[in-house]
């Protein structure tokens, strides 16, 4: 019985941590700098396609040079069902995100080929490109290239910092492959990652079910007022910057506060000049990032946004500029596949929850071409893009035993 089928948390183990000295930091206890087609990148590659091809699979590649492991299914002309995420990683980074999500998808396929099980569909797992964008920006660009969001020329023109583009550090790893990115029909992708925040951890939950990923609003706003000495002028008679930021900031806090769990809001840059003791300032830059699950609750955010700038303009005799300068849309992942990953985790008896993702990933891209959904394990403070991130042995094989058992409930009730 497939429904009886589990991992080896203990083989899984050891994947994460044989395959960590593949840029592990010295010095660290668990960091790892492995930038994407860096030799220790390449290096992890390499071991990734022979693990493959030890049970049979078979890899090939596409264009930007993202790895599909292929499976053979029962039924011929049925499309994969895909697990993906990266091997890449921030410079100070750690040995679990993305890297969970490709090791746990090669688990399950030694899982199903210890076991002898043939699914209806093949199964793939992917290593998509240059997810994090530490060493060629954007983040996240080969699911992009795959699901339409940038051109192929575009993204293999990107430098890192010696300007080598990335291009050129594919030719040189010898993973360029001949496939067209994004001809490669998917009948779902599944994801599993470490939550990268503190919630499950909170909550003493192992995993999360997420329903998708908040949408992102990033605004650059300029108040300028008039700079005064500190000593002559009448308070009534200043047009601070200062004093209209801070009150903006206030109202910016509320504009967070005003959908308790979805509506999130940041000031994270905040600078007054001239920056001299005894003069009011003239002018302040901040920005601020809006975030919701809802393009009608981000729509509301902006509205109150622009509201509380006219008004402070009113009363005190600023002015306000408030530039637009980037905005991701909310995503909302497939309810078939999040039905299979709710009713594994039930089955599994895991505690769970419903989450929205706060981060970037590349099911956010494979969301627009393929039915998707992302499962969560906890991490150690709520801590990622850190050398510190860590999990346990018990959460890799509890997210990695989901996984196996919502692709295999996914490939028996879907075609
Ligand atoms: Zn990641």
């Amino acid at each position: 019985m497939t429904a009886d089928l589990r991992v080896s948390g203990e083989r899984l183990w050891a994947s994460l941590c044989d395959t960590a000295r593949f840029g592990a930091i010295p010095g660290t206890a668990r960091g790892m700098c492995r930038l994407t087609l860096s030799d220790e990148d390449i290096a992890v590659r390499t071991w990734f396609v022979a693990a493959c091809q030890d049970i049979g699979m078979t890899v090939t590649s596409d264009r930007i040079g993202t790895l599909f492991a292929r499976r053979e299914g029962s039924e011929p002309g049925l499309p994969p069902i895909a697990i993906g995420s990266h091997l890449d990683t921030q410079p100070t980074g750690g040995r679990f995100d993305g890297i969970l999500g490709v090791l746990a998808g090669l688990e399950v396929a030694r899982t199903l080929h210890d076991a002898g099980v043939v699914t209806r569909h093949p199964i793939e797992v992917i290593d998509w490109t240059n997810e994090e964008g530490a060493r060629f920006a954007p983040a996240m660009v080969a699911s992009g290239v795959f699901a339409g969001e940038f051109s192929l020329d575009y993204a293999l023109a990107a430098k890192d910092r010696d300007g080598v583009t990335l291009g050129e550090a594919l030719a040189r790893s010898g993973f360029a492959g001949e496939q067209d990115v994004g001809a490669h029909p998917l009948a779902a992708h599944f994801e599993l990652h470490i939550e990268q925040g503190p919630v499950l951890e909170n909550e003493r939950l192992e995993i999360g079910v997420v329903s998708g990923v908040q949408g992102i609003r990033w605004y650059d706003v300029v108040v300028k007022g008039q700079t005064c000495h500190a000593g002559t002028t009448p308070m009534a008679l200043r047009r601070d910057a200062l004093h209209g930021a801070a009150r903006l900031a206030i109202m910016v806090d509320d504009i967070g506060r005003s959908d308790p769990g979805a509506s999130l809001s940041t000031i994270g840059l905040f600078q007054a000049w001239p920056g001299s003791r005894n003069t009011a300032p003239g002018e302040v830059r901040l920005t601020v990032d809006l975030r919701h699950p809802a393009v009608v609750g981000l729509d509301r955010m902006e509205a109150a946004l622009r509201d509380s700038v006219a008004a402070l303009e009113a009363d005190l005799g600023v002015t306000i500029a408030l530039s637009p300068v980037w905005s991701s849309p909310p995503v909302v992942f497939d309810p078939g596949v999040l039905g299979a990953i709710t009713a594994a985790t039930q089955r599994l008896g895991y505690s769970h929850r419903t989450m929205l993702s706060g981060a970037g990933h590349d099911s956010v891209y494979t969301a627009r071409v393929a039915p998707t959904g992302m499962i969560f394990v906890p991490c150690e403070g709520g801590l990622s893009h850190n050398v510190a991130e860590n999990i346990t042995p018990a959460e890799a094989e509890h997210g990695a035993n989901v996984l196996l058992q919502a692709v295999l409930d996914y490939d028996r009730s879907n075609s």
